[in-house]
């Protein structure tokens, strides 16, 4: 049996409306479709602005933008995360610090945030890494202290909670991703989330997302001809895109409890060999709400690691691991990082293993990565 790392869980709806978007004629960005999608995310997610995007890259590189980094700006972020969250950083002329994460959550370790706090640092970006939220309460103190902004990479967060308030909604921006590998997709897609009463801001980002121009005003009657204003790009997705999307979200709890069914299993499947101390499962602490992204265990060492992987792999289950470290990869490096720079994330790069997860997993599919659990980490 071949059991893939993920897999789309496309409904008819996806269908009907990639057509029905097709039947109106206005596939660029901005139509029918974005519009509902962006009111569905303000609407559930209580967020005071979204703008949808063509990717969660694109929503970060942004957020970054609008915070207004220069050169000699620091902005502070886990080494352990996507190469998106350090792009975004660097395309502005500014510095990536990066920071360890918690073994336990493998989020960002705020005490290491504050270590490595100097005059420079401009923000704070926590990303919630598997979909569980970072200790927020913790991170929007010292960035308050510090007169620091907050942008969330919650590109795998959309649709968890921490203390009861969705991923993204927390800090100044929040960034998500619709990556075909993310729970809800479009292939390519993301959304900008500005949490803030302040209409310049808002203004500035809609700009920066028409290419400069005023385009958005224009979209609502208020002129009648769209002038380059400001510097901006292309971000705004296809509307056939965000056809896509809207099925998706409106399947989102479906989606989330079918992920979640999975997660259980594994849990279940997973423990007596974490009593064992042979491995740790991922913590999910109280004030969180998962979207159930990623189920991961760490191992001991990077030869079991090595070695479960492959058994899985030969088995046909496509296990997998992340990241190769920001800080110890070729850019890393070239920006004067050195692998022993940050041993926890170090470690755990090297012993994270990441078991199947995706929404319609079925029984027989389940029952057989279990059973493979069962034979390959019961024999250690
Ligand atoms: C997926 C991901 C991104 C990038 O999102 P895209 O939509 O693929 O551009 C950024 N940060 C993290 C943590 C991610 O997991």
């Amino acid at each position: 049996m071949n059991i893939p790392s993920n897999k789309p869980y496309w409904t008819e709806k996806e269908k009907r409306n990639i057509l029905d978007a097709l039947e109106r004629g206005k596939i660029s960005g901005d139509g029918y479709y974005t519009e509902r999608v962006a009111a569905l995310l303000e609407d559930n997610f209580g967020a005071r602005k979204v703008l949808m995007t063509t990717s969660g890259t694109h929503a970060l590189e942004m957020a970054a933008m609008l915070i207004g980094l220069e050169p000699e700006d620091e902005v502070i972020m886990p080494s352990f995360t996507f190469a998106s969250t350090a792009n975004a950083v660097l395309l502005n002329g500014a510095k990536p610090v990066f920071v360890e994460v918690k073994q336990e959550s493998l989020n960002v370790d705020s005490i290491d945030i504050e270590r490595k706090i100097t005059e420079k640092t401009k923000a704070i970006i926590p990303v919630h890494y598997a979909g569980v939220a970072c200790d927020m309460d913790r991170i929007m103190a010292i960035a308050l202290n510090h007169n620091l902004k907050v942008i969330e990479d919650a590109a795998q967060g959309v649709n968890a909670k921490y203390r009861g308030k969705y991923l993204g909604t927390i800090a100044d921006f929040g960034c998500y991703s619709f990556h075909g590998t993310k729970n809800y997709i479009c292939g390519e897609g993301g959304a900008l989330l500005v949490n803030q009463e302040n209409t310049q801001i808002i203004e500035k980002a809609e700009v920066m997302r028409q290419k400069g121009t005023d385009r958005w005003l224009f979209s609502r009657g208020d002129v009648n001809k769209y002038n380059w204003i400001d510097t901006g790009s292309s971000y705004s997705p296809s509307d056939l895109l965000m056809a896509v999307l809207l099925a998706q979200l409106e399947n989102m709890q479906e989606i989330t409890e079918k992920r979640k069914a999975v997660y259980k299993v594994y849990r279940n499947a997973f423990e007596p060999y974490e009593r064992r101390g042979i491995l740790k499962i991922m913590k999910i602490p109280q004030e969180c709400d998962p979207n159930y992204h990623i189920f991961w265990v760490i191992f001991n060492t990077q030869e079991i690691r090595d070695f479960v992987l492959k058994e899985f792999n030969r088995k046909g289950v496509a296990a997998s691991f992340h990241y190769l470290p920001l800080h110890s990869s070729p850019m890393g490096k070239k920006m004067g990082y050195k692998p022993c720079d940050l041993p926890v994330t170090e470690k755990a790069a090297k012993c994270l293993l990441r078991l199947p997860i995706y929404s319609g997993m079925t029984e027989s599919e389940l029952h057989y990565v279990i059973q493979n659990v069962e034979t390959i980490i019961g024999a250690l």
